[in-house]
């Protein structure tokens, strides 16, 4: 098989899957945004699923992301979700739409001082490991604080909560706590509505607890290399 049908096939059979577990669920469809996680894949294979009409690349490296970013058009929203480096945040700062994986202080600071005059919507990653920030994300205990700090800074705007699923343990009961996280979390932050969780292996049990943004890779394109 080429890898346009490749993609093609896999890319519906993604939608399907989406649609469906929305069904179950009781999820409108138009409430959730699939990112396709583009990250060491090539140029080809995002210009293939443009031409299917995706719209929303999610990549992790801001060098191998500018690159491909300047070579496709403009009217992609390009999402960044991994590990935050202060050094390399201007420059995903110019080309993401939203930043998922915020877990920092410091590192909303510095997004806020670089996008004077255009809004910047972040996520605000959550921890669900024990312990708690192992692997990124912010404790859920300090959340609030964290996010209140944030609120007050300029040209940043909130849109939700980003969590990866922990690496053993229960994820229906990982993603339960999440979505009752995020839950009390809307009650101060109401314009947080968005829940940025489920990959390839776990998206529709995300969908059953109230994700909104899947970032969906190898379900897709494949393995990585
Ligand atoms: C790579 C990555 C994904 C996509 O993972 P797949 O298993 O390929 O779907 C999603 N979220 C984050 C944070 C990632 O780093």
């Amino acid at each position: 098989m080429n890898r346009v049908d490749e993609i093609s096939r896999n890319l519906e059979q993604v939608k399907e899957r989406i649609a469906s577990a929305a069904k179950r669920w009781n999820r409108s469809i138009d409430e959730i945004t699939l990112i396709v996680v583009t990250k060491t894949f090539p140029l080809s294979d995002l210009e293939i699923l443009y031409s299917l009409g995706v719209r929303e690349f999610g990549e992790n490296r801001d060098q191998e992301a500018a690159v491909k970013v300047g070579q496709l058009p403009a009217d992609i929203n390009w999402h960044f979700q991994g590990g935050i480096q202060s050094n390399k945040l201007k420059s995903i700062t110019n080309w993401a739409s939203y930043i998922h994986s915020v877990d920092q202080f410091k590192y909303a600071k510095i997004i806020s001082e670089n996008s004077a005059g255009k809004f910047k919507s972040i996520f605000i990653q959550v921890s669900l490991d024990h312990p708690p920030e192992s692997r990124g994300g912010v404790d859920p205990q300090k959340l609030i604080t964290l996010a209140t700090e944030i609120g007050q800074l300029p040209n940043i705007s909130i849109k939700g909560l980003m969590a990866v699923a922990p690496v053993s343990g229960d994820l229906p009961r990982a993603f339960g706590r999440l979505q009752g996280i995020h839950n009390d979390f809307k009650a101060t932050f109401n314009a947080a509505k968005s829940l940025s969780a489920g990959m390839s292996g776990d998206y529709e049990m995300a969908l059953e607890y109230g994700a909104t943004h899947l970032r969906i890779g190898s379900s897709i394109l494949g393995n990585r290399a």
